[in-house]
């Protein structure tokens, strides 16, 4: 389905017709979890999609939820002498796509003994080579385990990414580096993420942490409003919600389409550790809890599934949004 600016005039614009066809379709036949679109695509808008397809690039967005790399799942990877074990199996979906997104729930670092249990967690720095084999290109660092190994944790993830090729946002040296967010550039076009967290501490620290994006809706706005100058599709992503709840709590809701409002073209939610609904709001889309991607949890049955959203984007415009089940591994 993708449209090769090799192929002359003609096929770019059968194809262009035939994908706006296909848009149709899938729009039709996409799972929905939540009430139908609240604004429908319409005949007018896919006109216009199939005579601007032949220039406009296709770009395919995938978004994972919760990645918690210590415990069980670093364990057996030692076992296996295997640090890309946890992604083994995934690795194949997640490379697919131009790029691919997940919340790094667990701070990378080189000090201390390895985390066998409890709720303080830490990555070794070797199991990123399970990101970087699942071709994982940007992560979310704002959530609840941010602090989980200090000061030292924040700094040292952010360096150790950064020196495996991998994006961050949601934390940065600075707050204000934090706040500028990351732009990663595919088919020529400029995708920005953002990403904040409703609590950065769980329970560990009394003070704020500036350098982590707290969920302050009217920051945020600026955030997406200063990254539309540099990005043509804006990311934000949210780490909300009640843990183990199925239910949207209206935190997020609010949180969320005021991200949209604000000009961001997608959200994707995380935390709660189950997979919550997601609704196409205005121009954009939300996915209000992705569930698990990598984790442990497997005495809650319903935290071993998680989501893989698929948002495809022909320029700048969605044009399909896939979502499909993925069980976590043990
Ligand atoms: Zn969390």
């Amino acid at each position: 389905m993708y449209i090769n600016t090799l192929q002359p005039k003609w096929v770019r614009i059968f194809i262009s017709l035939y994908w706006s066809r296909s848009i149709q379709n899938e729009l039709k036949r996409t799972p929905k979890l939540t009430s139908p679109l609240p604004r429908p695509v319409t005949r007018r808008k896919l006109l216009f999609l199939a005579a601007t397809a032949a220039k406009s690039p296709i770009t395919t967005l995938l978004f994972g939820g919760d990645v918690m790399l210590c415990r069980a799942i670093g364990r057996q990877a030692r076992e296996r002498h295997d640090p890309a074990l946890p992604f083994r199996d995934l690795a194949p979906r997640l490379r697919a796509a131009d790029i691919t997104f997940a919340n790094l729930e667990a701070p990378f670092s080189d000090q201390g003994k390895t985390v066998d249990t409890g709720m303080v967690f830490k990555a070794e720095p070797e199991m990123i080579e399970g990101l970087k084999t699942a071709g994982i290109d940007v992560v979310s660092t704002a959530n609840n385990h941010a602090r989980d190994r200090g000061a030292y944790g924040l700094e040292y993830t952010l360096k150790w990414l950064s020196e495996n090729g991998i994006a961050s946002a949601g934390t940065g040296p600075t707050a204000a580096l934090a706040h500028q967010g990351t732009v990663l550039v595919r088919n020529g076009l400029r995708f920005g993420f953002l990403a904040y967290a409703q609590d950065q501490a769980n329970g560990n620290y009394q003070d704020l942490d500036p350098r982590v994006c707290d969920m302050d809706i009217a920051r945020m706005q600026q955030d997406v409003a200063a990254l539309r100058l540099r990005a043509d599709v804006v990311t934000v992503s949210m780490h909300a919600g009640m843990e183990y709840s199925t239910r949207v709590h209206p935190i997020q809701t609010k949180f969320a389409q005021a991200a949209i409002d604000a000009g961001a073209r997608i959200v994707a939610g995380h935390h709660p550790h189950v997979v919550q609904p997601w609704e196409l709001y205005r121009e954009g889309v939300v996915f209000y809890s992705l569930g698990n991607l990598v984790f442990d949890q497997s005495d809650r049955p319903a935290t071993r599934e998680g989501l893989l959203a698929e948002v495809v984007l022909q320029g700048r415009e969605i044009a399909r949004v896939t979502v499909s089940r993925t069980p976590p591994p043990d």
